[in-house]
């Protein structure tokens, strides 16, 4: 029975010195500010309802920043986290000095770069129903989890209303990096698919093909100069040997073989058992 994800194996983790890392490298700080656009419904919740219409009935509403909808930037991290780990030589707990952990940030270590909140710009919002019945995500030490997309008729909808954001609303937001290595940057523009070879997925009811959604860059600075994200995101894993470089690229592969949007499900991986439809 094919189901709505698939997983990717981990490569093996490895730990850096981070004083030493840091030392020996040309270091970068600035700014991206980048343009998210939905190609699936997304939700993200905020705990809250919507006051109940006429008919009653209660909406879980998506989550916003001063009665802006926002996709926090807590959200992409974790998303954009997930891939550089699956990419790299990584740890997959968040508790190492790994290049995900020095970059990202661990238990009581920051991190260098910096997601914000990324703004409504422009869309539809609408009422939508998801399933109700969602599993648990389970938490692998040497494997991740990914969604398949599907494409524009695939959509497992259900009993549950949410304000979803729809298909090609706009959210732009800012990332910022302090004193990065540019391996490092190359990582990040690689892991928001800034080298459009793979769409993201975000928010809830990700097994029922919402949350796709794509990144483009609008504008992207080191220092005071302009830098192309997409030749930094092609780049990435390219310092590595022969051998280094052929496992990055066989994890890259098993990425877009889930996430590239051309591969998006024509039909539901979900079934129907007694009379609950399900995966
Ligand atoms: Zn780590």
């Amino acid at each position: 029975m094919s189901k709505p994800y698939a997983f990717i194996p981990c490569l093996e983790s490895r730990k850096l010195d981070p004083y030493k890392y840091f030392k020996n490298e040309e270091l970068v700080t600035g700014k991206m500010t980048l343009e998210l656009t939905v190609i699936k419904p997304i939700f993200i919740a905020d705990g809250t309802f919507i006051k109940p219409d006429s008919k009653g009935e209660l909406v879980k509403k998506f989550i916003s920043y001063k009665d802006e909808k926002v996709v926090p930037g807590s959200s992409l991290k974790g998303v954009v986290r997930s891939i550089a780990e699956i990419v790299s030589y990584s740890c997959h707990n968040q508790n190492c000095n790994c290049i995900s952990c020095l970059t990202f940030g661990k238990l009581g270590f920051k991190g260098r770069v910096c997601f914000g909140d990324f703004f409504f710009k422009e869309g539809q919002v609408k009422t939508m129903y998801i399933p109700q019945l969602m599993k648990p995500n389970k938490w692998f030490r040497d494997k991740a989890k990914f969604y398949y997309h599907g494409n524009k008729n695939v959509l497992e909808t259900g009993t549950v209303a949410v304000e979803a954001v729809m298909p090609e609303a706009k959210f732009v937001g800012d990332i910022t990096f302090k004193d990065i290595t540019k391996e490092q940057l190359e990582l990040i523009c690689y892991s928001l698919g800034l080298d459009k070879t793979f769409c993201l997925k975000i928010g809830y009811n990700k097994p029922g093909y919402f949350g796709s959604c794509k990144i483009n860059s609008l504008k992207a600075k080191i220092g005071e100069d302009t830098f192309e994200p997409e030749v930094y995101a092609k780049a990435w894993g390219k310092n590595y040997s022969k051998k280094e470089q052929e496992e990055i690229e066989h994890n890259k592969k098993l990425l877009r073989d889930i996430l590239d949007y051309n591969n998006a499900r024509e039909k539901s991986d979900w079934l129907e058992k007694n009379g609950i439809r399900t995966y």
